[in-house]
């Protein structure tokens, strides 16, 4: 009866759009306490369009426009394409970027015109000393307490503008928290992003605990972190800079919708973004077992 339950168990799966890798899943779901939830592409719908342009004083707008759009065309980021759409919209044809450089979840840099442009985190900018004036910084908080990402632009020694993009949370992520709260288990949002903009997505859907501000290499570190403290953990990613903490937990659940290295890290391939069936998929695991027992 036992590898009966267990292909029952996947062939459901499989009906609500839960791929399983092998029946060996199932047996990880049943210890599984904390749930680690990556913020962009997995909570929100990681489409971010560029919604608000903050120019320092005497910076002309179109310039800001054309030297940051121009960067970010060469960026695959969804910041990047944001930018670089909303740029092209309300400033025409993009300039080339020439020795474009990413630097993994701060920003990037590269010569737009003759001038070393860096558009990404304060941090970047403040490895160049550009500061951003009082104004900017105002505009840049207020977006971020929204919820809002807001970049900084530099060039020639000083901060220019900031640029921000709005993303969205899914309308069935706060649905999926409390499913997960329901089977036991304690959500955890995990983020590159600045604290503020976490903090507001997480209220949104009902999370309290917040891990921002994490560099891609170190998701990884924070999942260790968690299983440190004894926790047996799930990770929901999209792959975008959490492939490595996908393989790390001791269960990597994979949004379909995200890359194929995602898919290749994950336990559990959930093919609808949607969050709802990350709990489907443990609720159904821990049901099928109790199948077998
Ligand atoms: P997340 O963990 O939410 O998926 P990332 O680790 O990819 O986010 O990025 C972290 C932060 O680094 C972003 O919120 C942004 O401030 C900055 N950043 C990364 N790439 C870019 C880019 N191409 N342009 C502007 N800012 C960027
Ligand atoms: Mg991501």
């Amino acid at each position: 009866a036992t590898p009966t339950a267990l292909m029952v168990g996947t062939g459901r799966g499989a009906q609500m759009g839960i791929l399983i890798k092998g029946p060996e899943v199932l047996e990880s779901t049943r210890r599984i306490d904390t749930v680690v939830l990556d913020k962009t592409g997995t909570v929100t719908t990681g489409t971010m369009v560029l919604s608000e342009v903050h120019t320092a004083e005497g910076q002309d707008e179109r310039e800001l426009l054309r030297l940051a759009g121009a960067l970010e065309d060469a960026s695959e980021h969804p910041i990047a394409r944001a930018i670089a759409k909303g740029a092209a919209q309300r400033a025409g044809e993009l300039p080339a970027a020439e020795d474009f450089a990413n630097q993994e979840g701060l920003g990037v840099q590269g010569v737009v015109e003759g001038h070393l442009v860096l558009v990404g985190r304060t941090a970047l900018l403040e490895e160049w000393s550009q500061r951003l004036p009082e104004g900017l910084r105002r505009a840049k908080e207020e977006a971020e307490s929204k919820g809002r990402t807001a970049v900084a632009v530099g060039w020639d020694g000083a901060a220019r503008g900031v640029l921000v993009v709005s993303d969205t949370v899914k309308p069935t992520s706060a649905e999926a928290v409390r499913r997960f709260r329901e089977l036991g288990l304690s959500p955890v949002l995990l983020t590159g992003d600045n604290t503020a903009v976490a903090e507001a997505v997480a209220a949104e859907v009902g999370i309290d605990r917040v891990i921002a501000e994490v560099l891609p290499q170190d998701k990884v570190a924070k999942v260790r972190g968690l299983q440190a403290e004894g926790r047996a953990v799930a990770m929901v990613g999209d792959g975008v800079n959490d492939a490595a903490a996908l393989a790390q937990a001791d269960l990597g659940l994979a949004m379909g919708t995200g890359t194929d290295v995602a898919i290749e890290a994950g336990d559990l391939t959930l093919v609808r973004g949607d969050l709802r069936a990350a709990a489907d998929a443990i609720r159904l695991s821990r049901r099928t077992l109790r199948t077998i027992k």
